[in-house]
């Protein structure tokens, strides 16, 4: 988890989760890496999971903002809970990190309720995030239709 010294750097306040954004790491590092980066990284960017074929880590509580979606105070930012899939690996490597976030997910929406699941790119055009995702599946219904994450 975040310290209290990052807090301001990655958290623009408290949250309530009304959804969860799913984005595609743009390197091939793990998901300890990508946190590491974070945790090093001077930028106002943040998650609050990373997830790779192996693990799932979180590294801000739920009820805090992250900023993932550009705009600091956009809905992607205020309302939702932030995955980073790490897209590091082949196909299959990068598969088991997408059953480890379904796996995720479902854990979250026991704790918290049916949250929609939103791609970065419907909170901004101009992104082509999750890159692996709609790559695979082309747009995000068939993603959920996939692996019944019914919104
Ligand atoms: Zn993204």
């Amino acid at each position: 988890m975040i310290g209290e010294n990052k807090k301001l750097q990655f958290s623009g306040g408290t949250m309530t989760a009304l959804g969860i954004t799913i984005h595609n790491t743009n390197n091939q590092y793990s998901a300890e890496e990508n946190y590491q980066i974070m945790l090093n990284s001077s930028m106002s960017y943040s998650a609050h999971f990373f997830v790779d074929k192996d693990i799932a880590i979180q590294v801000m509580p739920l009820d805090v903002q992250a900023f993932h979606t550009g705009k600091a105070y956009d809905n992607g930012n205020k309302y939702t809970i932030a995955i980073e899939i790490c897209s590091k690996g082949n196909d299959e490597e990068f598969n088991k990190a997408v059953e480890n976030t379904v796996l995720l997910i479902q854990m979250i929406r026991n704790k918290l309720g049916n949250l929609p699941i939103y791609f970065h790119n419907d909170f901004d055009r101009t992104k082509y995030c999750p890159h692996r995702l709609l790559d695979q599946y082309q747009n995000k219904e068939n993603f959920i239709r996939r692996w019944n994450l019914v919104n």
